[in-house]
């Protein structure tokens, strides 16, 4: 018996074939697996670098020093611009009713005019406002942290719904060193408040233009709050308002109140970049009454409030010291107070 054998070119093909057929189906499942892998992994990669880029590029440019305006802030500038003129043209009483809560505010001031008003003229400018107590200019912020695009952090405050605001974050130097790398890379919930705060107190006392530093690493005496354009900004405590200035730089529009301390000492608080002033030189306020809306007046390009606490220099009116080197936080003390440190220190000491 003979058997032809089936020649081996022939088994080889059919192997082939069929191998051929298999791999064909793994390699493109393995590719389809890849290329789903990668572009997951990619995408998560790109993300946290976006959102580390995208709160870096915000944040660093907001404070006071000069700086060539990058193409976007320009764009973000002219949108607030645009903003502007849009609720500025509308009759007052459509711009009211943008947001309720700015329509409590001007109600509430409103009324305390109205008190103002039946006070005997003279007398209300015979005695210095007492300073009482000390309240924080804001009680709640946006919560930032939870805000991935320049489109959500940049709407106005009347078009952030107030589900959206957290209490004030505590000043607290050791969260605010927390590298923000280590925060956006990539951002889980539990890391939102510490960022919240990092971009809340984007400037601390006497720190550099950067997220992640502490005080006395620059030449800011104050601090700058992340605020959403259109904020209404409280008085931090009893006062005469002795300044309402608007500079093309530097601190833009602002306001400076006097207050004079128990001590009899007189001390400067200064709120600068505003978008609108509320108050008038001469005016008497109350600790939390509102002395305008935050803006991006002088040099800023993000909106932010920059409050600022100055001993008396003698300058008057009082001119809002800055220095020309860091000072050492004995010298500064000379100048400045810590703006946090005064209204924590006061204010829960009512009737003193
Ligand atoms: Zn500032």
């Amino acid at each position: 018996m003979f058997v032809t054998p089936t020649p081996i070119p022939t088994l080889k093909k059919a192997l082939g074939r069929e191998l051929h057929r298999r791999e064909r189906l793994l390699a493109t499942a393995a590719c389809l697996l890849t290329l789903l892998f990668g572009f997951v992994w990619k995408m998560e990669r790109y993300q946290a670098r976006e959102m580390q880029a995208l709160i870096q590029e915000t944040v660093r440019h907001q404070g006071d020093v000069s700086w060539i305006l990058s193409r976007s802030a320009e764009r973000r500038r002219a949108r607030m611009v645009r903003w502007q003129s849009a609720t500025q043209s509308l009759p007052p009483a459509a711009s009211d009713s943008r947001d309720a809560r700015v329509v409590a505010i001007q109600a509430d001031l409103r009324a305390s005019a109205d008190v103002k008003a039946v006070v005997i003229p003279g007398q209300k400018q015979a005695a210095f406002p007492a300073f009482d107590h000390t309240e924080f200019p804001v009680s709640d912020v946006p919560d930032w942290g939870t805000m991935r695009s320049p489109a959500e952090w940049d709407r106005p405050f009347g078009q952030i719904p107030a589900s959206e605001f957290v209490p004030l974050p505590p000043y607290d130097l050791s969260t605010l060193q927390i590298p923000l790398s280590s925060l956006a890379n990539p951002i889980r919930p539990a890391f939102i408040p510490a960022i919240t705060a990092k971009l809340t107190y984007s400037t601390r006392y006497y720190g550099a233009y950067d997220l992640d530093v502490g005080e006395f690493s620059g030449l800011h005496p104050g601090i700058d709050l992340k605020l959403a354009f259109g904020t209404p900004v409280g008085a931090v405590a009893g006062g005469r308002v002795s300044l309402v200035q608007k500079k093309d730089d530097g601190l833009g529009l602002y306001v400076i109140v006097e207050h004079r301390l128990a001590s009899g000492e007189r001390i400067f608080s200064i709120y600068g970049h505003l978008d609108t002033a509320w108050v008038q030189e001469g005016e008497d306020v109350r600790p939390g009454q509102i002395i305008g809306t935050v803006g991006l007046s002088g040099r800023t390009t993000a909106p932010h409030l920059h409050l600022q606490i100055d001993r008396d220099d003698g300058s008057v009116p009082h001119q809002p010291y800055w220095p020309t080197r860091i000072p050492s936080p004995a010298e500064a003390a000379r100048h400045t107070l810590h703006p946090i440190d005064f209204i924590r220190q006061f204010s829960s000491e009512l009737g003193e």
